[in-house]
């Protein structure tokens, strides 16, 4: 306590220096044992010393704010400015009120939409006003209320969503998932506005890209509603949280040009050069989809705060740039570290005290969704496939054109399309549907097991039998038994040699396998 001025006169000042000095340890002391309870082994030290520094600058803070009115205000200045800090104050945890609410059955569909004369649609709801029963003009809309009967499914036919919408997957899907959960209602959204926004954003996406469409945006934000249904995280995630997600999911691929992010780069595009080469075209599909709200009555968030508005950008930005999958193997290790230390409630509801933690899930949900082609019923998971070789290949041709070197998969003369998918499956889809059915067990069973069957689907194309070995389990434990190290693969030995292959299936590369990262993946033109 040097340069505090001189101590009160006391008879024991020594000993009132030392309790003193006894006490602040003690603060100190609880300080650090909480950070190691909150600690995850894959927080990286600088995130700990950013912690610490932020602790520290906020006593600081305090201490300055309480000795004047000047002095409060450089103290506000000083918080908003520097200390990152409002996701913990603006997003707690659900209280029980909350939890409550949502542990109710969603309503069944239709219920809430004016159609069929059941029920008066909700003050603000959709239903009145011209608007189309699921949000699309048709004249299928019985054979599209089939459909959609199974909108809460995996395996929903987004195909035939799209063939009885007249090609409107993306705003019909939205209309429904949204009027599923009520969000209209929540976020006193108007179904006008609503309407209008898909319509917009839909239009956005190019009809003549084969895979990175519409249709695919469409079957990522169904995909994302039904896992935030599931039963391990009930109640988990705030009404904003779920909004940012299906937000998230619906503009992640806007206005994609069908090419790849190297692709971009090795051609100078404009993109590349306004982003820098960094997450090139997760950056540019933001920024379309941010910038579709400002069009004329295109603002689904005008309700909300400015704070809610200023929560949800952030975690959006942050799924959505997570959806450059340069960033998969982080992701993964970052997922899997959770499995290792998760904690569930007596209700095997996952336990997600902080921010970090929940948006960690949806970053990774999201994810998981952008790669869920071959988690899905065989004759969907096929049509994926004919539209992403399609999309490859066109890339190819232009290559081709160029006289650029084309990227792996992507020479309609030479790739192997069932080995690809095998090499996928085995390398990227797999351990990270298993991770994650690990983090919401028993949930994805069968979503694994699917997975397991078309796997062997393709494999049988061009193999035989399915192999005797589990060929899926390559990768190991975070904090336990590190994998054997073995040379990572190229991309090319996954469709090139059957030898090569089969020696990397069963020995396979660890997360500590080093140079295989996501440079590697890139290049492999898995750019979902
Ligand atoms: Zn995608």
């Amino acid at each position: 306590k040097e340069g505090s001025g001189p101590l009160p006169p006391h008879p024991h000042p020594h000993r009132e220096t030392s309790q003193q000095l006894a006490r602040e340890t003690l603060e100190e002391l609880d300080w650090c044992l909480e950070q190691l309870e909150n600690l995850q082994t894959h927080r990286a030290v600088s995130e700990m010393a950013s912690n610490k520094f932020k602790r520290m600058l906020n006593r600081e803070l305090t201490h300055l704010s309480e000795m004047s009115r000047s002095g409060n205000q450089v103290s506000e200045y000083i918080s908003s400015t520097f200390l990152d800090k409002q996701h913990e104050v603006e997003i707690p945890a659900p209280g029980p009120k909350e939890r409550d609410k949502k542990r109710r059955p969603p309503p069944p569909l239709g219920q809430l939409r004016g159609g069929g004369g059941k029920q008066l649609p909700p003050p603000g709801g959709a239903g009145g006003c011209g608007v189309p029963r699921f949000g699309v003009s048709t004249d299928r809309e019985e054979l599209l209320g089939k459909e959609l009967e199974s909108i809460n499914k995996w395996g929903l036919n987004i195909f035939r969503v799209a063939e009885f919408s007249n090609n409107h997957s993306l705003s019909c899907i939205m209309f429904s998932v949204f009027q599923e959960r009520d969000l209209l209602r929540t976020f006193r959204m108007a179904p006008q506005t609503l309407l209008t926004f898909v319509r917009t954003l839909e239009s956005r996406y190019r009809p003549h890209v084969a895979y990175h469409n519409s249709l695919h945006a469409a079957d990522v934000v169904q995909s994302t509603h039904v896992l935030l249904a599931t039963p391990a995280l009930d109640a988990v995630f705030t009404d904003l949280e779920i909004l940012a997600a299906l937000f998230a999911a619906a503009i992640h691929d806007v206005d994609h040009p069908g090419v790849s992010n190297q692709f971009l780069i090795n051609t100078n595009s404009e993109l590349a050069l306004l982003y820098n080469d960094e997450s090139v075209l997760e950056n540019h599909h933001l920024a379309v989809g941010f910038q579709l709200l400002q069009e004329e009555n295109c603002d689904i968030f005008q309700s909300l705060s400015r704070r809610q508005r200023q929560s949800l950008r952030k975690m959006v930005i942050d799924m959505v740039l997570a959806t450059d999958m340069s960033k998969h193997m982080s992701l993964l290790a970052d997922l899997k570290t959770m499995v290792e230390t998760k904690k569930v409630t007596s209700s095997g509801v996952l336990l997600l005290d902080h921010y970090t933690d929940r948006i960690q899930v949806l970053r990774n949900m999201v994810h998981c969704a952008d790669l869920s082609n071959p988690t899905k019923p065989l004759e969907l998971y096929r049509q994926w496939t004919e539209r992403i070789m399609e999309e490859f290949f066109r890339q190819g041709d232009r290559e081709r054109e160029r006289g650029m070197e084309i990227s792996p998969m992507c020479d309609k003369h030479t790739a192997s399309v069932e080995k690809s998918q095998v090499g996928f499956i085995d390398y990227i889809v797999h351990p990270l549907w298993e991770t994650w059915a690990d983090l919401v067990h028993p949930d994805a069973q069968d979503i694994l097991e699917t997975l397991e069957e078309n796997r062997d689907w393709y494999h049988s194309r061009y193999g035989g039998a399915p192999p005797p070995f589990p060929p899926l389990h390559y990768m190991g434990g975070v904090c336990a038994h590190p994998p054997p190290r073995v040379p990572p693969p190229s991309p090319s030995s996954i469709i090139s040699s059957n030898k090569e292959e089969k020696g990397l299936s069963v020995g396979g590369s660890g997360l500590g396998g080093g140079e295989w990262d996501g440079g590697a993946i890139e290049g492999m033109g898995w750019g979902l």
